[in-house]
Formats: structure tokens, sequence, C-alpha cells
């Protein structure tokens, strides 16, 4: 029986490596071989050099359960968490991996036989989708797999100059290996508002993605012309939270094993009645990416990897203020975590106090000014005229307050207002122009020293960060 997301995750690594694919630990968060990536974001990116050629393993087939971050870059679904069900910061991505070895057929072969006979899914509920002019694909599907043709959709390029690339394109980066991929999604039932892929109501939650199909099949040159590579590969992912919530008979992620035990927890801390408060399901989130970054060694600060994190932490905190949190509470939910995944992952287990410690610190930190803020912000919100918050005032709640521009943006949202982001950049580029007009007037050693020691993430500051990580991956 396959019921829990611990059964699930090893169901799906035991099935490839019977299909002769080297189970391969997953890699930390903090990706080994790109500094121009800002986290681990796909199965894919510990492989990267694999695909590349310039890194060879023993191997030619591999599977794992990637631990995976998307909040900040281009990936980043941080404003998606609370409002969708399918959506975390944090996720463990499923994936097979073929390094020249098989292709489309048995990628989807594959697949399917996980899908329909290990975990025997009613196959009336999937669909699939191919990029347009990807006929290989599409008649596989037809005629050797059965789907029938009003399940298979094909989607193009979202403008006609290629800009803007089909969901069902991925490329690697700008040059270097791409090609099409195929998706499988999950029918949650016409009770729940969505409309499958390509529709104008895709983005609803009733046909949810499970898993990603890509063919890596062509080199992309500098002049944008496509040669077929000699020997194409294959990279999927399936989210294990999403293919868990089908396997529980639940539509929500937030309704998983993982996330209800978490959950319960949280609201046991905050005394809160109403397990199904969109708060809680936020800062169970939360926990588990904060933890995780900070197990593979990034530290909050004010910069880089480490500002997401605090930019993270800050608002887990803030969703506790809204459930009136009596005390500190976030650190607290470690001990939870490392119940729920601490087999699975043993560096959670023995970092745990560490991990409580340091969240301590930051919650403190904030707690400190949190309610002031939350004070200036409320008066900000009831003398508004029109619907967007000036850039001035996001800057003085981020520059007095410590609360990040998206943290403001998160609560405003929540009221159907905006905030000015220009108006904000521009602040904030004016404050920096001040410190270094100040700065000429004598050296201060500890910032010298401070930016001695900073090897990681150098070039960025807080506020151009999200703006200017380049990220190659577009899985
Ligand atoms: P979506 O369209 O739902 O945002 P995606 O197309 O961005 O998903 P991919 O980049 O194709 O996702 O990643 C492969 C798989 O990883 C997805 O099919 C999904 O199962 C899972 N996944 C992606 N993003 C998330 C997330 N933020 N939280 C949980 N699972 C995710
Ligand atoms: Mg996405
Ligand atoms: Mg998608
Ligand atoms: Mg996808």
């Amino acid at each position: 029986m396959i019921e829990t997301s611990a059964q699930l995750r090893q169901a799906f690594l035991d099935f490839y490596a019977a299909k002769q694919h080297q189970i391969v630990a997953s890699s930390s968060l903090v990706p080994g071989n790109d500094a121009t990536l800002l986290f681990t974001n796909a199965g894919m990116v510990p492989f990267k050099d694999v695909f590349l050629g310039t890194d060879k393993r023993s191997y030619s087939r591999a599977t794992s359960s990637q631990r995976c971050v998307r909040a900040g870059g281009k990936h980043n679904d941080l404003e998606n968490v609370g409002y969708t069900a399918r959506h975390h910061t944090f996720f463990e991505m499923l994936g097979n991996f073929s390094f020249g070895d098989y292709f489309k057929e048995e990628a989807i072969t594959y697949a399917w036989e996980f899908l329909t006979t290990v975990l025997a899914l009613p196959k009336e509920k999937l669909l699939v989708t191919v990029y347009e002019s990807d006929d290989e694909a599409y008649n596989y599907w037809l005629n050797n797999i059965g789907v029938p043709a009003e399940k298979i959709i094909r989607i193009g390029d979202k403008s006609a100059d290629k800009k803007y690339e089909s969901d069902n394109f991925w490329s690697m980066g700008d040059t270097g290996p791409c090609g099409p991929c195929s998706e499988i999604f999950y029918d949650h039932g016409e009770d729940i508002f969505g409309g499958p892929p390509g529709s104008a109501d895709e983005d609803g939650d009733r046909f949810i993605e499970i898993w990603n199909l890509v063919f890596m099949q062509y080199n992309r040159h500098a002049d944008g012309t496509m040669e077929n590579l000699p020997k194409p590969s294959v990279d999927t992912g399936m989210g294990l939270e999403r293919i868990s919530a089908i396997m529980q008979g639940v539509h929500s992620n937030y309704e998983i094993d993982i996330f209800q035990a978490l959950i319960r927890d949280t609201a046991k801390l905050l005394a809160c009645d109403d397990l199904e408060h969109k708060s809680l399901r936020v800062i169970a989130d939360h926990i588990r990416s904060c933890s995780f970054l900070i197990t593979d060694g990034v530290m909050p600060s004010n910069e880089g990897r480490g500002y997401v994190l605090r930019r993270i932490i800050r608002r887990a905190v803030r969703h506790g203020h809204k459930l009136e949190a009596k005390s500190f509470f976030f650190h607290k939910l470690v001990a939870s975590l490392a119940e729920q995944m601490g087999q699975a992952y043993p560096e959670l287990v023995q970092q745990q106090e560490t991990i409580a410690k340091i969240l301590r610190i930051e919650e403190e930190q904030f707690g400190r000014t949190l309610d002031r803020g939350m004070t200036l912000l409320e008066d900000i919100l009831a003398t508004l005229k029109g619907d967007t918050i000036a850039g001035a005032d996001v800057f003085k709640l981020y520059d007095t307050y410590g609360f990040p521009a998206d943290l403001t943006a998160d609560i405003a949202r929540e009221r159907d207002i905006k905030i000015d982001h220009d108006g904000f950049d521009a602040a904030m580029a004016e404050q920096r122009t001040r410190a270094q007009k100040a700065s000429q007037f004598g050296t201060d050693y500890n910032e010298a020293l401070k930016s001695a020691h900073h090897t990681e993430f150098n070039g960025y500051t807080q506020s151009d960060m999200t703006a200017t990580v380049i990220e190659l991956f577009n899985s």
C-alpha cells in the first residue's frame, strides 16, 4: 500500500531503480555548480554539468527526490503560497534522468506505468500536454499509450517572436540544451474552479500539473539556430506533495500528511481553532523552506540568499501576529518538522537545535518592531486615497521597522491594495547614494571588515537582488 508521502517517495525511487536508474541522494538547496542560480529549484540542477557533457558519471540513468526552493529569482512561488492549492516555497521534486540513454518513448512509457500501474490512478482523470509541433510525442501518447485525442493538448509559444516560450518548451539558458516538454495533469473534479491547460482558466486548481517530462533534443546557438543533439536526454520532475495529495484522496497539497501534522502543531501553539486558516498553511510552508535553507548553510542576512530567507521568516512571523501569537512560536515548529521529515533528512534532526536558535533570534529581532510597523501600516491603509501605497511609505516600513517590500505587499494584497514598487526602488536608490556620499568623509572599518568576509553572492544588494539574479533554468 502506498499512502504516506514517505512511502510514495520510496516507491518512486524503487520503480526507477528497477529500471536500472542509479538512486542519487538529494543535493543541497545551495547549488554547488552554479553561482548564478539562487537556489536549487528543480531536480536537474545537480545534473546540469552531466547534461552539458562537462561532468561524467558512472551511470547514464539516475533518479532522485530533490529538495527544491522556489522563492526569489525567476521561479518565484512565494506569492502563490496561501493562494493556490499546489504551490510551496519548499517542495520535493521526484525525477528520473537519462543522460544520452533513453528518450521520449521510454520516458513516457515509464511515467504512465508508474502512475497507472504502480499508483493505479484512474486513466480517465489524466490529461497530457505536448509542445505544439512535437508530433512524435503526440503520436506516441495517442497510438502507443492509448490516451484519447481529446485528452492530448498541444501548447504553443505565448508570443509569435518566441520571446515568451511555451510552458512546453524548456531551455537551460539562451544557448545550450533545450527541447519540448510533455506534462501530465490530474483532474480533481468539476466542483473545483479551473479549466484544462491552454484554456483561459488554466490557472485554476481543478486540473493540477503533476509531472513535467522534458526532452532535451536540441542545442541552441547564440544566433538562435538549433541543431539536433547527437545524444538526446531526458529530465523529468514531479512534485511529491502534489502526487501525495492525489494518493491521499485530497485536493490541496496542504491536506497531505506532512502538512496536516505541521498545521495541527502550529494551530496548537497559536491556539487557533480554524484548521483551514490560510495563515496556518503559510506558516507550515515557511517552516519547511526556512529550516531546510538553514540546514544547507544559508543564514538570515540583508543580501542574496540570506535575505530571501529573512523575508520568508518575517512573513511567517507576520502571519503568526495575524493569528494573535502571544509569544515567539516559529522556532518551536522545527521539532514538529524534524518529526515529520527527519527520517528522510537526518541532517534536519542533527541540526534541529541550531536551526531553532537561529529562527528564534530572527523572531525576537523582528518581533521588536513588528507591532509598531503594523500600527503605522494600519494608519497608512486607513487614510489611503486610491489603491496603491506610496513608495516612500513602503520604504519607511522597510527602513524603520524591517518590513521587506514583499511583506508589505502581502498584507496590502489581503485588502486588495497594491504597493508602488518603482517608488520603493527609487527611495532605496536614494538611500544608497546618501550612504555613499557619507562614506566619503571617512572609512567605516566595520563595513570594510564585513565586506571582506562576504565570499558568497557579493554582487547583489537587497533591493536589486530579485531583479538581477540570472536564472539559467527554465524548467
Ligand atoms: P505550475 O505551472 O503548477 O506552477 P511548473 O510548470 O512551474 O508548475 P515545473 O517547473 O514544470 O512546474 O516543475 C515540475 C513539477 O514540480 C511540477 O509539475 C509540479 O509537480 C512540481 N512543482 C513545481 N513548482 C512547485 C511548487 N512551487 N510547489 C510544489 N510543487 C511544485
Ligand atoms: Mg510554476
Ligand atoms: Mg506549469
Ligand atoms: Mg511545468
